[in-house]
């Protein structure tokens, strides 16, 4: 056997034990060679290895079906140390995490708009060098720096191709960091990142075709098939937000009309809101000033009846958004994110009534909606799961 095929072969069994502890553990060395059918030499072997660069730990013994207790096998998660940063259009949300996605530290940077190319840049350097000052007792066992950036990413290369809130275009961000601070790093547009944030630490951990659905500002969604994150022919897979709905309807800004976007965000929902009080529509909402989206769920929260209306009308709207995204991809789960995310007890009701009133199939009616529950620092945890991907991957970059 050739070197390199060697070398593949042995990547490709380490990356199948140490997935095998992460899904399973604790396992012992035995029940992995018998599930992975791979021999109990080389089990051993790698486990060997995995312990000696401190990525597996043996934990308490298990259960014996007569003779010895099995000694049993678990992930380190905390061998090593990742930096996520999320970089938004007004601020960079950086956070220091182990593998299983603690956060350990964090701080907010904020951006000083508008800026150039260049000044963007330095922001995250700066960003990553305040973190870094604040984590300092892990930085030997750091192992990469993962990005989740709005806009076009081609995450080949590591460059942000267009960020459309910032109006800045060609940013080599991989390379950027990756000469500053001698780690790897990983750039992912921050809709897909948050899809492997949902896989590896959320809700989406065991579903095999996962669909994470962000709505805020825009409406955006991340694909993953199999752990792997679908990003289409030129980086345009999941814009949900411009699919058609309504062929009449408002002018978006990408210059359609009526797409799900103008129907579902939140500009779109405080757009709406105002047009019906000017309408007649009787609320307490009337007198509120520069209207906004939260104003309608705060309302609704206080008992406004027509604001709980709006907010039931927009799930059913995203229901039917939903339902052609189900007919497109049949995922096993979608995952909401978000601001409007936020108005769950509101919009999901009606969400999954227009699915279920909509959907071709029993199991399509069926399919799992749930509200994401990873809190504040999802996407910068996706920049982190862009790292340990790297980590647990057979042809991952990352070598321990
Ligand atoms: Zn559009």
């Amino acid at each position: 056997m050739k070197r390199g095929s060697f070398q593949e072969m042995k990547a490709l069994n380490k990356s199948i034990i140490l997935m095998k502890i992460l899904n399973d553990g604790p396992i012992s060395r035995a029940q992995i060679a018998k599930e992975t059918k791979l021999t109990p030499p080389t089990v051993g072997t790698l486990v060997r290895e995995l312990i000696e660069k401190k990525m597996v730990l043996e934990s308490s013994q298990g259960e014996s079906k007569g003779g010895r207790k099995p000694t049993m096998l678990i992930i380190n998660q905390k061998a090593y140390y990742i930096i996520g940063l999320d970089a938004g259009p007004t601020k960079i949300d950086a956070i220091l995490t182990d593998l299983s996605g603690k956060v350990i530290s964090n701080i907010e940077y904020k951006l000083s708009l508008p800026l150039t190319e260049d000044e963007f840049l330095t922001s995250l350097i700066e960003a990553t060098e305040a973190i870094l000052e604040q984590s300092t007792e892990y930085i030997d066992d750091i192992i990469g720096i993962g990005v989740a950036m709005h806009g076009v990413v081609d995450a080949e290369t590591g460059y942000s191709l267009y960020a459309p809130n910032l109006d800045l275009y060609n940013m080599p961000i991989s390379d950027t960091l990756a000469n500053h601070f001698s780690y790897i790093v990983k750039v992912e547009n921050d809709a897909r990142a948050l899809a492997l944030a949902e896989n590896w630490f959320g809700q989406g951990k065991n579903s095999e075709r996962l669909v994470v659905v962000n709505i805020g500002t825009g409406v955006g969604a991340g694909v993953t098939i199999d752990g792997e994150l679908y990003r289409g022919e030129s980086y345009i897979a999941g814009e949900i937000g411009h699919m058609t709905i309504d062929l009449k309807g408002e002018v978006c800004t990408c210059g359609n009309r009526g797409c799900l976007q103008t129907l579902i965000s939140g500009p779109a929902i405080s757009t709406r809101t105002k047009k019906m009080i000017d309408e007649g529509a009787v609320t307490s909402l009337s007198e509120v000033k520069d209207l906004t989206s939260l104003d309608v769920y705060q309302a609704a929260e206080a008992g406004d009846a027509f604001a709980r209306e709006v907010l039931r009308e927009t799930g059913s709207y995203i229901g039917i958004g939903l339902t052609n995204l189900i007919h497109t991809l049949n995922p096993s789960q979608i995952v909401l994110s978000g601001g409007v995310s936020k108005a769950g007890k509101y919009i999901l009701p009606t969400i999954k009534a227009t699915i279920d009133k909509r959907a071709l199939t029993k199991t399509a009616k069926q399919t799992m909606v749930n509200i994401t529950e990873l809190g504040d620092h999802a996407s910068a945890l996706g920049a982190v799961a862009l790292i340990i991907v790297e980590l647990f991957a057979k042809n991952g970059e990352i070598t321990i």
